[in-house]
């Protein structure tokens, strides 16, 4: 390793450091070594805290107007380094370059969405209340809600951080960030974007580290007012039981296990097209995988042949590949749990379609073949947990009511997709699911202004919308007398 590929994982008020834990950084389509970076522990959590509290103030008083101009300039930042950026997100996670790119205009949309909503916030202070007597009066305002921690996973990195930045910066809080361990390359630039933006010092804070150097004592820190987590929910669940110790504020998006349905009269093209988005777009390692196909039982047959031929015939390359359509998962460790989770599918009996190991004309790299399994226990593990991976089960059913049930029947409830030529129809299932966001005869496209959360085990809170923003900030009631 050069001494050039030695990074700086810690950025605090305002400053560049060194941590003293080596993170090493890896190709995942490669396997080859991208970085080591230095990445931080428990008193560079305290430090970041520190440098957090003391931007506070300035910030937090800062007006909508003034953070939402700072909130374009990171935009712009964006923007200017697009590039580089997509160049990022494809070495250190793996996905395809056509992945990365609508990732990367995914923040600029964010980073827009919430500057427009930071401006709007001057105008709405301090409104006022109507009360049901003339000896009172009452005005309302919305403060940031103080040093907030924000951790995020690797699947989708800057964007799950630019969901939680955005809005907290427009809120006016100041922010910990800790970017995932494995791909910290795309946060540490984004860090360098928002380090040229104008931002006060002090107010963004970076520590790169482990979830147990750096995620564990920033949720513990009794100086944080809220810890904006998104990953597992073995690890949600502790951030959570940390923050209660403090009575912080947690919004927690987690796993899900979400379906697909097509109903009877479903255009079988579109419906296959929906189902390899939803099942292999950023190689499965989605939140929102549609990993379970629910198909009518007079398609079934049909939909299944033209399914598992589009799913071999998906290029599964090296992310800079012109013609690639599916990457590398992002590490050994995801892609032996993908395999382990595979052969037990096995082991139960369901009965692999297609897929269900590394493609043959790949030496090197953490890449599966878009796997398909039918006849899938419903009690295995393969249908019930979140595989995080490029693996599908199909399954068919025979009225809209088992269909509904199906899809219901799970610990999670994050998204859900419908499939079908009469829109009433569609609407009316979407309604019946319990998801936080349902996509009819569409992609899994996201907008800054829909919220982003769902139901059951899958999370806490929602981000995104109004909601993202609200979750960063406190309601404040200031009542006189006349
Ligand atoms: P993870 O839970 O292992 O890690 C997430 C983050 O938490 C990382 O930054 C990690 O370092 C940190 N962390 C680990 N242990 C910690 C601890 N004890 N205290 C505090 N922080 C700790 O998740 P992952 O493997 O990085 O990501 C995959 C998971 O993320 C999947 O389960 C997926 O469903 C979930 N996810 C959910 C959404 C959503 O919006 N609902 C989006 C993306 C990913």
């Amino acid at each position: 390793m050069s001494q050039a590929n030695l990074l700086n994982g810690l950025y605090i008020d305002g400053q560049w450091r060194a941590g003293s834990e080596l993170l090493p950084v890896i190709n995942p389509s490669t396997e080859e070594p991208l970085a080591l970076v230095a990445g931080g522990d428990r008193h560079s959590v305290e430090q970041a805290v520190t440098a957090a509290q003391a931007g506070l103030a300035h910030w937090a008083a800062a007006s909508g107007a003034e953070r939402g101009a700072v909130l374009r300039r990171i935009a712009a930042g964006v923007a200017e380094h697009r590039e580089r950026l997509m160049h990022l997100q494809s070495s250190n996670n793996g996905k395809p370059q056509f992945e990365a790119a609508i990732d990367v205009d995914d923040v600029i949309a964010t980073f827009e969405y919430y500057a427009g909503l930071a401006e709007g916030l001057d105008a709405a202070q301090d409104r006022d209340v109507p009360l049901p007597s003339d000896d009172f009066s009452a005005r309302v305002r919305r403060e940031p809600c103080g040093v907030v921690g924000l951790i995020v996973p690797w699947n989708f990195p800057m964007v799950t951080t630019a969901w939680k930045l955005a809005p907290a910066l427009a809120a006016g809080c100041s922010v910990v960030l800790k970017p995932s361990e494995v791909t910290p390359l795309p946060e540490l630039e984004l860090a360098a974007i928002i380090a040229q933006s104008g931002l006060p010092k002090g107010v963004f804070n970076l520590v790169c580290g482990t979830g147990l150097a750096v995620g564990a004592p920033l949720a513990a820190d009794p100086r944080v007012a809220k810890i904006s987590f998104t990953g597992s929910n073995a690890v949600g669940v502790q951030v959570m039981q940390r923050a209660a110790e403090t009575v912080k504020g947690v919004s927690l998006e987690l796993g899900g296990k979400s379906s697909l349905l097509v109903l009877a009269d479903a255009d079988l093209e579109l419906a296959v097209e929906l189902a390899c988005g939803g099942g292999f777009f950023n190689a499965g390692q989605m939140c929102s995988a549609t990993s379970r196909v629910l198909v009518a039982d007079e398609l079934a047959d049909e939909f299944l042949l033209r399914l598992k031929a589009r799913a071999e015939a998906i290029r599964v390359a090296d992310p800079f590949d012109p013609d690639v359509e599916m990457g590398a998962l992002v590490n050994q460790a995801q892609y032996q749990r993908v395999l382990g989770h595979i052969e037990r599918g096995l082991s139960v009996g369901a009965k692999l379609v297609c897929g269900g190991g590394r493609p043959a004309d790949r030496e090197r790299g953490f890449f599966v073949r878009p796997t398909l399994f039918t006849e899938v226990p419903l009690d295995s593990a393969l249908w019930r947990e979140e595989i995080f991976g490029p693996v599908l089960c199909v399954r068919s059913f025979a009225s809209e009511a088992e269909a509904i049930a199906l899809a219901n029947d799970s610990e999670f409830g994050l998204v859900a997709s419908v499939v079908s030529a009469d829109l009433d129809n569609a609407e009316r299932v979407a309604n019946a699911l319990q998801a936080g966001l349902v996509w009819i005869n569409a992609p899994q496209v996201i907008f800054p202004q829909t919220a982003w959360g769902g139901y059951k085990q899958s999370s806490i809170g929602r981000e995104l919308g109004p909601w993202g923003l609200q979750a960063f900030q406190e309601i404040k009631h200031v009542v006189r007398a006349r």
